[in-house]
């Protein structure tokens, strides 16, 4: 199901990661990683450095969820930690922030040792709200985070550094990030040690079990004989499973045209707590990425009539937060995509009812630091070591 619309920002104006062969004959390996994403892309690059693995994906690698995600690195999860205490305990929330740092840190480091070709870059976030009914969340979020040792604090309208108004706000300086999840994912890809074992065009239509691990057969009916399987095959989860794994939701976007001139506090990564929400972040060509007015996916899948209301709502509320951009902002990229969620916000990365299938979907808005954490897991899993969150991800809490 078509569950990506428009021109991705992020693969559409970029110089193409070097294109890799289809599979053509039948092969062996210890791990098959299916989908070329950025799961798959971060699965096959750690994973690679002790297993043999290969990597198939069924078209292009990043050309889907990957390249409509604004990337937004943060460490919070979407809900609030408080809104979360019914689904993780006060040590799981701190354990998942924890998290969130690490994977941005373990971010830094493949860039100081690759070079920094996907713009990442530290960044401070706010979250802020206008409406008096949410001027309590903040609050306890900040007093969560305090209690638990986490930098944040609060602006209000007599410390207010930003050009816009706002009643209330959490304004976090360190420890948060961007990138560009399409180069990202290129320099993984590139980078990693099975530079012979990388196949693009190579759809897996069925996994057949067998005693001693799985057989994956191509469209074109190449197989591949291996031990595991991670599925990064994003919402195409209907290889082994055909229930709904996690609610989902279309996200919409808009990229405006490089705009000479204009920046905002910090370059902080913005979001609001609107119902729908929206985020947005300056690009390095100072063009601006907003997204939010979320909807609910269904079957039909995504509406182009919907979307365009969807985009020029963006664009409204882009002026209102910034009035001086009225005949300067153009849009130049419009599009969407659906992300899922779960009830505690965490990915589903972790075995499935078969112990050679592995499942690695990430959820939610932050699915990227997900991801790069819960490779771990897998590579635990691989090498019998427990991880410690495990069961945080794994999808038997659904199942
Ligand atoms: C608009 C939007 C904004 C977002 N913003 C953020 C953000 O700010 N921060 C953040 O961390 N996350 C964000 N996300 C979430 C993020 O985009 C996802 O977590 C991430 O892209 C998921 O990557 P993926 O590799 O799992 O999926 P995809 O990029 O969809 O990749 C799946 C791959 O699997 C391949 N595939 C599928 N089936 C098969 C098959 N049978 N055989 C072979 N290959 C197959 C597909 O071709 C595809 O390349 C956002 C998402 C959206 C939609």
């Amino acid at each position: 199901m078509e569950y990506v619309k428009g021109r991705p920002f992020f693969c559409f104006n970029k110089t193409l990661i070097k294109s890799y062969p289809y599979l053509k004959k039948d092969i062996e390996c210890d791990v098959l990683i299916i989908g070329g994403g950025i799961d798959g892309a971060i699965a096959n690059f750690y994973l690679a450095q002790n297993h043999d693995v290969v990597l198939v994906d069924k078209g292009r690698f990043g050309y889907l969820c990957t390249s409509c995600a604004t990337a937004l690195l943060e460490y919070q999860l979407d809900a609030f930690a408080n809104d979360l205490s019914t689904e993780m305990t006060n040590n799981d929330l701190t354990d998942v922030y924890n998290m969130g740092l690490y994977a941005i840190n373990k971010i830094e480091s493949f860039i100081k040792k690759y070079g920094n070709k996907c713009y990442f870059n530290k960044r401070p976030t706010l979250i802020f709200t206008n409406s008096i009914l949410d001027e309590n969340k903040i609050e306890q979020e900040y007093n969560f985070r305090k209690q638990n040792g986490f930098n944040s604090k609060i602006i209000t309208p007599n410390n207010n550094p930003f050009s816009f108004e706002l009643k209330k706000g959490l304004y976090c300086e360190d420890g948060e990030a961007e990138l560009d999840p399409y180069l990202f994912t290129k320099q993984l890809i590139e980078n990693a040690k099975n530079q012979k074992r990388i196949y693009e065009n190579t759809e897996i239509t069925k996994l057949v079990n067998t005693k001693d691990g799985v057989i994956a057969i191509s469209h074109y009916s190449q197989q591949i004989k291996c031990k595991k399987v991670v599925l990064a095959t994003g919402f195409n989860w209907e290889l082994i499973n055909k229930h709904n794994l996690c609610e989902r939701t279309i996200t919409y976007s808009i990229v405006t045209k490089p705009i000479k001139n204009f920046s905002w506090y910090n370059n902080t990564l913005l979001q609001d707590l609107n119902s729908p929400y929206h985020y947005l972040r300056l690009l390095p060509d100072n063009r601006i990425i907003i997204g939010g007015e979320d909807t609910k996916f269904n079957e039909k899948g995504i509406k182009e009539k919907v979307a365009l209301k969807k985009y020029d709502k963006l664009y409204d509320y882009l002026l209102e937060l910034f009035p001086s951009l009225q005949n300067k902002a153009e849009i130049d990229y419009s599009f969407c995509g659906s992300f899922g969620s779960t009830t505690n916000n965490l990915g589903l990365m972790e075995e499935t009812e078969n112990k050679n299938i592995l499942y690695f979907i990430s959820c939610g808005a932050n699915g990227i630091i997900n991801a790069m954490y819960a490779v771990e897991i897998l590579d635990g899993i691989l090498n019998n070591r427990k991880n410690k969150l495990e069961n945080l991800f794994s999808p038997k809490r659904i199942l």
